[in-house]
């Protein structure tokens, strides 16, 4: 059989290929790495000897082609599985469907798109609702800081020369609510460029910038801040300290002495790098949160990321529950990342002479009913990664694949609800 990397779809296994029915006694061809998990349920579920019988579905057949690379999977698996769990405390209605629901008004069924991309097959669900929270959903933070990273990349590949990254604090404490600090922080930094002295070394020295806004929490509560990433020439020492007051003064205008940070900690200027360099440009745009895999980086000691606040709240910590209510209404509508008019030109200049940037070349796509996704997202509440489950499936057995978990998952739904019928009508039980 051929792979996947020889870039046809013929490479996948056709339904023929699958057993008719699952035989008792005889082991199907099942790879454990992709079935694994689901398998291990499946046949401890057996052992119970009590329950009623699952019917499995038939297993394709046919040897897995070219893989994603494991930690790409590892990270997809995980920013699936925490928006499932999140699902239970999300304070967005868009967000607890997020991926889960169909497009209504569409005429169109769900479908799961392949596509080649970078020598390796790609799948996405098509005609799911999609939230674009890019604070506080971690798959569509992923896929939309996926794509800005692209583009901060290809900004500063295509502008090259000397970059620098500039990280901007204020002073927090635990009783100052994230609805205050986040846009004095965002109206201060605006300030500090505007007029004065700094305006004029800005406009000498600087001649592109992306800002990229973070918040952790730690000990002291909420800690917004700021990295500017600036394509610039070498601030004297003055120069710099005519930044740090400006901004000293600019913050305090806003939230008071309290807010003030000491010189130490207000900007910290990072180590400068070429724009040619491609270990420098990965470098800072991870550092701009922006990096490709993972939902978002760990926090220092003592801190926690953003990302780790949700989880501690999925997993029914009470006051990370309060904190993430509270970060979601206090990022709502914000800019995460933004990138200013000369870095955005050179990205989209830079990207259109680099036709590998593209979003890959269509293979073709898999049709999935509404009832599917149904069974999928009752799945979901036993297998929080099923929806990325699936889409490997997609890229390593075709449409076979995805068929063998859309029938395990109706499979499950029809059971549980045919035991939910029983009990209904056995008042022993
Ligand atoms: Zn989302």
């Amino acid at each position: 059989m051929k792979t996947a990397a020889g870039g046809a779809a013929a490479a996948y296994c056709r339904p023929e290929d699958e057993p008719k029915a699952y035989q008792a006694g005889g082991q199907p061809f099942v790879p454990d790495e992709l079935l694994g998990p689901i398998l291990a349920r499946m046949r401890a579920k057996a052992a119970e000897g009590a329950a009623r019988p699952l019917v499995l579905p038939a297993a394709p057949r046919c040897a897995p082609p070219e893989k994603p690379s494991p930690r790409e999977r590892a990270a997809r698996e995980g920013v699936f599985a925490l928006r499932a769990r999140l699902r239970r405390v999300a304070p967005s209605r868009r967000e607890r469907g997020c991926g889960a629901l169909v497009v209504e008004h569409v005429d169109t069924e769900p479908t799961i798109e392949l596509r080649q991309e970078a020598g390796q097959v790609r799948a996405h669900w098509k005609g799911l609702m999609q939230c674009g929270h890019i604070w506080t959903c971690p798959a569509c933070s992923r896929r939309l800081r996926t794509e800005r990273g692209k583009r901060v990349e290809a900004a500063v590949n295509g502008l090259g020369k000397r970059w620098q990254m500039v990280t901007v604090t204020l002073r927090h404490h635990d009783a100052m609510a994230l609805a205050v600090s986040l846009p004095a922080l965002s109206k201060a930094w605006r300030r500090t460029r505007q007029g004065g002295k700094v305006q004029r070394i800005w406009s000498e020295r600087v001649s592109a910038s992306v800002r990229a806004v973070e918040v952790t929490h730690g000990r002291n509560g909420w800690h917004p801040h700021v990295h500017v990433l600036l394509r610039t020439t070498e601030w004297t020492d003055e120069e710099k300290d005519a930044l740090l007051a400006r901004w000293q003064d600019a913050i305090t205008d806003e939230l008071g002495k309290v807010g003030r940070p000491d010189a130490l900690h207000a900007i910290t200027w990072s180590e400068p790098f070429d724009g040619d360099d491609a270990k420098g440009r990965a470098l800072y745009v991870a550092k701009l949160g922006l990096e490709i895999s993972g939902a978002g980086k760990l926090g220092r000691k003592g801190s926690r990321s953003h990302w780790q606040v949700a989880e501690d709240a999925a997993n029914g910590d009470e006051r990370s529950r309060l904190l993430w209510h509270e970060f979601y209404t206090a990022t709502k509508g914000k800019r995460a990342l933004e990138l200013d008019d000369r870095a955005q030109a050179a990205a989209e200049k830079f990207m259109q002479q680099d036709p590998k940037e593209g979003s890959g070349e269509p293979m073709g796509s898999i049709r999935v009913l509404r009832d599917d996704v149904r069974a999928l997202r009752y799945e979901e509440k036993f297998t929080r990664r099923i929806f990325a489950e699936v889409l490997e499936a997609a890229e390593t057995q075709g449409e076979a694949g995805v068929r063998w978990y859309v029938n395990f998952a109706r499979a499950r739904m029809k059971h549980d609800a045919e035991r939910f019928a029983e009990r209904q009508h056995d008042p022993w039980r």
